[in-house]
């Protein structure tokens, strides 16, 4: 990928950023024939795109609000990602505790609504419970003054697994997407963005690259990228903050997750199940500025355990806490508008500034093909480009098998692989010690590591054991434990000396250590 941009490859299309977005203009951009170039500063996913909560979703509480038009969009692109990434998205039970008369009637219609919406029939409608029902479905459910419940169904993915599975459909489809490339400048003739310098953040190598169009897919970072083509632009995102906290999984043992859609301060609560982990979260923190690497603030995590305890009947401490996890919503926005971000729409925008720069913001990952499509129809327009048109609706990402097939793991780590996994198995044949675990406490194996370096763009530690595999929200201390062999198995494909070893032990040990809840706490505090 590096060799093909230092030869000054002459790209239509060039995405800066690869989370979410960026990485789906890249494969509808190449889809349509564009010739498509990516460049992601540190890895694919490592912003936004790695923390959420990991659903796929009309999203209930937009419903709430009344905002039909987003609920529609989400459930049609939920369907769509289900047909075109069965491998990565499954469907997952939802239940809604009752402790008032009033909430069965209230949220059993409010998901009948949702139900009739999605006009889905992949996936199962909603439905009331009663109190044994309910205690069966959620067993860890608070049980004084239960009456019953409400199920209904939405998707669940791994978000770094996806965000890896459509880098590979670009690539699959000839686009150049490079990882650990920042872009440091935009390169404009006569007033006009003619393409990018970055950097190779490997060699410290300056790239210039060309496009006849540019994508802003920055995520939280967006409005730096916009104040390099005008340096007096206003705002156009506004980042909040989401955090989770990863738990063992007694704290929600059966299949089906909790969802709580009014907490005290009006946020909802989710107790998801997740690669045999539980989730719980998420809050909703305006930031005055985004961060690499946003850490969890205190009053956050003492909010997510408070009201985790009040719903739960084994109420979860510090202790118990594997992983915290922080991520940055990309939110957009709207002109003098300081209401809490809870309430601002997450409908996406595209921005076209009077240089070319064409910037697409907001959103969410469910939505992120629709996100790309409307990107790609207006860089065509401003490019110049013709009419090409949009085939990502049926467009299968890299690994599609369905989860009928005979050869469809059970291993909810591996089911993300898809019809890759005969390549993790062989590995594993040819070299028994790559099936011995990364640590006992983790469900990854070497094979993970040396697939990753292979086959997926693994660069650091970091990259196999936050993303590649998900060892670090998983657990974070097991994954500090890991860390050692994942290097070495990395070192060996790379052709890697000791002291790089030395060193990224080092630095991913750190990096983890702010996912550990005390450090977290004591960090932002
Ligand atoms: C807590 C939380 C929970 C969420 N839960 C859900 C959910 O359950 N379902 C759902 O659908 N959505 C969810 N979302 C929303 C979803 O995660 C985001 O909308 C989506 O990931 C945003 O993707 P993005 O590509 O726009 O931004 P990002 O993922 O942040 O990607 C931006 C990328 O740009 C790169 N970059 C920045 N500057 C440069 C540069 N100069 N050069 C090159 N690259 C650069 C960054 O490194 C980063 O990788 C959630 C978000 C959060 C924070």
């Amino acid at each position: 990928m590096i060799d093909r941009l230092s030869a000054r490859e002459p790209f239509d299309i060039l995405v800066i950023g690869g989370g979410a977005t960026g990485l789906g203009c890249a494969v509808d951009s190449a889809s349509r024939g564009c010739r498509t170039a990516l460049l992601e500063a540190h890895d694919f996913a490592k912003g936004a795109s790695s923390r959420s909560t990991k659903l796929v979703h009309g999203g209930v509480r937009y419903l709430q609000q009344g905002n039909i038009a987003l609920v529609l969009e989400a459930l049609r692109e939920r369907g769509t990602l289900c047909r075109n990434a069965p491998h990565l998205v499954g469907d997952l039970a939802f239940v809604v505790p009752r402790y008032k008369w009033w909430e069965g009637p209230f949220y059993g219609v409010g998901l009948k609504m949702y139900d009739a919406l999605a006009r889905d029939r992949q996936i199962a409608p909603s439905q009331i419970l009663d109190r044994a029902e309910t205690l069966a479905e959620i067993p860890n459910v608070e049980p004084d003054q239960l009456i019953g419940g409400v199920r209904y169904h939405d998707a669940q993915f791994d978000d770094a697994r996806m965000a890896l599975g459509l880098a590979r459909t670009a690539a699959d489809l000839n686009a150049v997407v490079a990882n650990h490339v920042r872009v440091v400048d935009l390169v404009k003739e006569s007033g006009q963005i003619t393409g990018v310098a970055a950097i190779d953040a490997e060699t410290g190598r300056e790239l210039r690259v060309n496009a006849k169009v540019v994508i802003n897919a920055t995520g939280a970072f967006a409005d730096r990228i916009r104040h390099l083509d005008e340096p007096t632009a206003s705002a156009a995102t506004l980042p909040s903050q989401g955090v989770h906290l990863v738990l063992d999984r007694s704290f929600q043992p059966s299949d089906s997750a909790i969802m709580v859609p009014r907490t005290d301060d009006g946020r909802v609560l989710f107790v998801i199940p997740w690669h045999d982990r539980v989730l719980i979260g998420t809050t909703d923190t305006p930031m005055p500025e985004p961060s690499v690497e946003p850490r969890a603030l205190p009053e956050e995590v003492d909010f997510i355990l408070e009201n985790a305890g009040r719903y739960l009947d084994h109420d979860p401490r510090g202790e118990d806490v594997l992983s915290v996890f922080a991520g940055l919503r990309p939110l957009v926005q709207a002109e003098g508008n300081d209401e809490e971000t809870k309430k601002i729409s997450r409908e996406h925008t595209v921005l076209v500034s009077a240089s070319g720069l064409l910037t697409i913001i907001g959103g969410k990952w469910t939505t992120y093909r629709k996100m790309a499509q409307d990107a790609v129809d207006n860089a065509l327009a401003v490019g110049g480009l013709g009419e090409l048109p949009c085939s990502t609706e049926s467009l299968p990402i890299h690994g599609w098998m369905e989860r009928t097939h005979p050869d469809f793991p059970e291993e909810s780590t591996l089911q993300p692989y898809g019809s890759d996994c005969g390549e993790l198995r062989a590995l594993e044949s040819e070299d028994p010690s790559l099936a011995e675990p990364l640590d006992p406490q983790l469900p990854y194996r070497g094979s993970h590591v040396v697939y990753a370096a292979r086959h997926e763009m693994a660069r650091t530690c970091e990259d196999a054991l936050a993303r590649r595999t998900r060892s670090l929200l998983l657990d974070a201390r097991a994954s500090m434990n890991a860390a050692p062999r994942a290097t070495a198995l990395l070192a060996a494909e790379l052709g890697r000396d000791a002291a790089w070893c030395e060193a990224e032990v080092a630095r991913y040990r750190d990096l983890a250590s702010g996912y550990l809840l005390w450090n977290s706490k004591t960090q932002s505090g």
